[in-house]
């Protein structure tokens, strides 16, 4: 059994089989095989070993014959370490006595060799370890031939282990087979754990090195409440897990109960909790919950799942698919927040390198205006259908937020000339993520419909610690006082102007800071679908006086840590039983 430590970035337990997925996605079938297998077995290794041995030796002579033998020398290194008499009987004998596959074999034994390489302190040495995993594709490939199977064609229920999913490949995962995932790297705002909490799986980030331990086909636990990941459980640390999962079942179906029950404090206030989602299939999370619509689409995850760019008529169904749904209910489409670590089709900057103080969303979107246009069409269209508002993301400047308008102006005057229908109120907004944005906060609400507080983006720049990094995950901390200032001044603001105000970044579904932003004053909350029933539970539970209490006394504190523990005490106090990550 072995434990690491990550961050938890999406709640829950999972248990099942390991799938470490790598550039090329493979997969262990099976870790061991039957005792009356094993002659059978070892002729696959052989023969995979003398496959793998002949295409390298093509590529050796090819090599020779076109740049010479010094670079055909790298084969041969390769050659003899795959025909290693060494290697070759610890292998056969994990096979005959162990009973181990010789895909797990194979993929046990070249990990550990390379672990050798990746502990030595020298970059140099450390690269021989890829020349290992070369070996140990090579020979994986011959092994399981066409019985491969990817990530993207899962038979099975996995858990995902992997170095780090982009946006576009956790958006692509198989849903119905993939029910948690772990990264090496990552931090708590990274995208990867936003689309995990779409898919309603367990996830940890940033746990560190650990692939080089692991090959598939393990048992693993995720548990997305505490971070933690276990690899090859013992039978005592199973049980455990499998209670939580039941207990966790039951607490969920308690939740249920609170469906149809309106989201109101303790005095009556109304609070509205919509729910924030990546995919139209979302839509029935979101109902199934009872939010009270949807308070942030990002529309980006359209662009990150499709082959090219989506034209006006994939906008338009996916758009109206989730206003249909809501039958009336509000739905905020945010425009595309592309670039960053999300940029598909569009040729990366050139020299970019602080990708988030980069070209990135807003800045992006008035950079295409074509590409802009079109989903600005598709919305606009799609406005007929219900309650439907538009939202630009990362605004710093006045004169980008004029500027984004004029573009919708502009399109809205292109459909009058076409005679297409559409919604000439539809409100739009905008998103205050940015600190400037927050400065200036009183001339922004005399230019919008709507705000809504993205505080995964308004941490970062704030504190100047990016969201996706775990090695300054400390830092990064929606309660640090000076996050809490920028976040009451836009309440306050928005209030006086007044100008409805949400918060649809993590922040705002995370049970611990319920009453503090109550307190605050915020009244509607954008939340992942799964996280509706506790918050609504929370603003049941409390006054709205409590929370003003609670709020003035966080504020008075200097550090974040302070005032996490003070938000936990709380609620435990309040509502027994929940304690929140903080
Ligand atoms: C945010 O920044 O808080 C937000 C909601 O947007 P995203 O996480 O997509 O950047
Ligand atoms: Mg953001």
């Amino acid at each position: 059994m072995q434990k690491l430590q990550g961050i938890a970035v999406s709640p829950g337990i999972a248990i099942g089989e390991a799938l470490v997925m790598d550039n090329e996605g493979f997969r262990i079938p099976r870790p061991y095989v039957a005792r009356d297998a094993v002659d059978e077995e070892l002729d696959r290794l052989q023969n995979a070993i003398t496959a793998g041995a002949a295409e390298i030796s093509g590529y050796r002579e090819v090599v020779a014959k076109e740049l010479g033998e010094k670079y055909a020398a790298i084969f041969e290194a390769h050659l003899q370490m795959l025909q290693d008499s060494k290697l070759r009987s610890e292998l056969e004998d994990m096979i005959r006595h162990r009973h181990y596959s010789p895909e797990y074999a194979v993929s046990r034994t070249l990990r550990r060799y390379a672990q050798v390489f990746q502990r030595l302190e020298s970059a140099h040495l450390a690269e021989r370890a890829a020349d290992i995993f070369d070996i140990e594709k090579r020979l994986l490939r011959h092994l399981l031939g066409r019985r491969r199977e990817g990530i993207a064609h899962l038979t099975s229920p996995v858990l995902v282990l992997a170095h780090n999913l982009t946006p576009s490949e956790t958006a692509n995962l198989d849903r119905r087979f993939v029910m948690g995932f772990v990264t090496e790297i990552g931090g708590p705002g990274s995208h990867t754990a936003i689309v995990a909490e779409a898919l309603e799986i367990p996830a940890v980030v940033g746990t560190g090195p650990f692939l080089a331990d692991v090959s598939g086909g393990e048992m693993v636990i995720i548990d997305g409440d505490k971070g933690l990941v276990i690899l090859q459980p013992d039978d005592a640390t199973l049980a455990h897990y499998r209670l939580g999962v039941e207990q966790n079942r039951s607490a969920a179906v308690r939740l249920e109960a609170l469906r149809d029950l309106p989201a109101v404090t303790a005095d009556g206030v109304a609070v509205n909790l919509y729910g924030n989602i990546e995919f139209p299939y979302e839509v029935e999370h979101c109902i199934d919950r009872g939010a009270a619509g949807i308070g942030l689409y990002r529309t980006e995850f359209l662009y990150l799942g499709s082959e090219g760019e989506p034209t006006e008529e994939v906008h338009y169904q996916a758009y109206s698919q989730v206003v249909e749904a809501m039958g009336g209910k509000p739905v905020t489409i945010r425009t595309f927040d592309l670039g960053a670590d999300k940029l598909p089709h569009l040729p990366p900057p050139e020299d970019e390198r602080n990708p988030c103080l980069g070209l990135r969303s807003i800045r992006l979107a008035l950079r295409h205006l074509t590409m802009f246009r079109t989903q600005l069409r598709a919305v606009l269209r799609a406005s007929v259908l219900g309650d439907l508002r538009v939202m630009f993301p990362l605004i710093s400047t006045l004169l980008e937020l004029r500027q984004a308008k004029m573009v919708l102006a502009d399109v809205m005057e292109d459909l009058d000339e076409h005679g297409i229908a559409y919604n000439r109120q539809m409100p739009v907004g905008m998103m205050v993520e940015v600190p400037a944005a927050v400065v200036m906060i009183d001339r922004f609400v005399e230019e919008v419909d709507f705000l809504s507080i993205g505080t995964n983006d308004l941490i970062q720049y704030t504190l100047a610690v990016d969201r996706s990094n775990k090695d300054v995950v400390g830092l990064y901390n929606p309660a640090d006082p000076a996050v809490l200032r920028l976040i009451s001044m836009s309440i306050e603001a928005a209030d006086k102007k007044p100008v409805p105000i949400t918060m649809c970044g993590q922040m705002s579904g995370n049970p611990i800071y319920t009453m503090l932003l109550l307190g605050m004053g915020l009244r509607h909350f954008s939340i992942s679908p799964a996280a509706v029933p506790e918050i609504k539970n929370i603003c049941r539970s409390v006054t709205t006086a409590q929370c003003r209490e609670v709020a003035a006394r966080a504020m008075t504190m200097e550090n974040a840590r302070d005032i996490t523990n003070y938000l936990r005490e709380e609620l435990k106090r309040r509502l027994p039983g929940l304690g929140g990550e903080g």
